[in-house]
């Protein structure tokens, strides 16, 4: 049995799927209440993958919200991700990924000094942040649309918004790495973590968002915001690819403009549908095969009976592993998603 922790983009968002996750009567409740909500199943389910092999899982929803975070609800918003990796434990889960802000949560306020929940002692290693497989697919994303585009990586500028954070940090190896970039542009807040990564790298440069962006052929979007920015398309080159993996998206809205394409970056589609409903509620384009790489990562981990935080801590990504984890995605069914 592999588990997802997972969580809603907003309260807006969770009031308007409650009836759908068999809590109606959280509808019509605010930030306080989901503050001390309880993390539940909301989703059982099997993948089967592309070797016939047949797998179970459980979607555990923590209740957590990104406004928990802007209103420092933090004691609310750390009790969340903790009480949620409880529930999988009991429930029996052998590997669980933390799926967008949880596993950040739990790096950034240091969750893995609270060992103890209530009368359990979490075990980590049945967890994994999903990390490796999201960074492995947006590199994907990012090699295998650019061409189509015009874009060829050997001339392009790419700029990496969250260079320095654990996805980032992975994709900017992978492009120093494996793709030959012109240019890299690293952008990130904090200027020393951006001068390290630069000095690991011994490439790229590090620059503001509004200076990188207008330089851009290629935008990688892996910062962790709890709201999209908006972006004045005007400044952009056309043609330029947008790969927002995101989660909630780095880009405010939706839009169309020419030369412009977004690719929902970290998505991956698998060849057979899974018969879940909790994609549905996440709105995916198509729900039955589409999910994010970090829950097929856990996917992945049990298919290759691997029960162990193949993803975990921060900037630990390899190339290597990143291979692994690709190879296993592409023998089990998955694509990264290019439309
Ligand atoms: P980390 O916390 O490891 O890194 C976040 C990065 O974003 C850091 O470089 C941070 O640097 C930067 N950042 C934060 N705020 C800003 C800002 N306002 N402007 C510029 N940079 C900023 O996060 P992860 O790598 O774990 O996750 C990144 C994103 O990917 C999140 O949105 C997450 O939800 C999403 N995700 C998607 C998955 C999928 O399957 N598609 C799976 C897992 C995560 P600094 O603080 O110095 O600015």
């Amino acid at each position: 049995m592999f588990g997802l922790i997972g969580h809603l983009t907003s309260l807006e968002h969770a009031k308007s799927v409650a009836h759908k996750l068999g809590y109606p009567e959280y509808a019509e409740q605010g930030l306080d209440f989901w503050c001390s909500a309880p993390p539940q199943v909301v989703d059982h389910f099997k993948v089967v993958s592309a070797t016939g092999q047949t797998i179970e899982g459980k979607y555990v929803e923590s209740c957590f919200l990104p406004e928990m975070l802007a209103n420092r609800r933090i004691k609310a918003a750390t009790r969340k991700i903790l009480n949620a990796m409880a529930h999988a434990q009991k429930e029996g889960i052998n590997i669980t990924a933390l799926g967008g802000f949880s596993s950040i949560i739990f790096e950034n306020f240091k969750l893995e000094q609270i060992k103890r929940v209530r009368n359990l002692d979490l075990d980590f290693s049945k967890f994994t942040t999903g990390n490796t497989h999201t960074a492995y697919v947006i590199c994907k994303q990012v090699e295998d649309a650019a061409p189509g585009l015009g874009i060829d990586l050997t001339e392009a500028t790419v700029a990496v918004c969250g260079a320095t954070g654990d996805i980032g940090s992975a994709v900017c190896r992978w492009l120093t790495g494996r793709t030959g970039v012109k240019d890299l542009l690293l952008v990130a807040r904090n200027q020393e973590r951006l001068e390290n990564l630069q000095a690991e790298l011994k490439f790229g440069r590090v620059q503001t968002l509004d200076e990188a962006l207008p330089q851009a052929d290629v935008v990688v979007w892996v910062a962790s915001m709890p709201k999209g920015v908006e972006v004045n398309l005007e400044t952009l080159k056309q043609p330029c690819l947008m790969v927002d993996g995101g989660y909630p998206k780095n880009m405010d809205a939706t839009f169309s403009y020419p030369g412009i394409t977004v690719l929902k970056g970290g998505i991956v589609e698998h060849m057979l549908d899974i018969d879940w409903h909790i994609m549905n509620i996440v709105n995916m384009d198509v729900p039955g095969r589409q999910l994010f790489a970090c829950f097929a990562e856990s996917m992945l981990l049990e298919f290759e009976k691997l029960h162990t935080n193949f993803s975990w801590g921060r900037n630990q990504i390899t190339l290597e592993k990143m291979d692994l984890i690709g190879e296993a995605s592409r023998r089990h069914g998955f694509k990264p998603l290019l439309t």
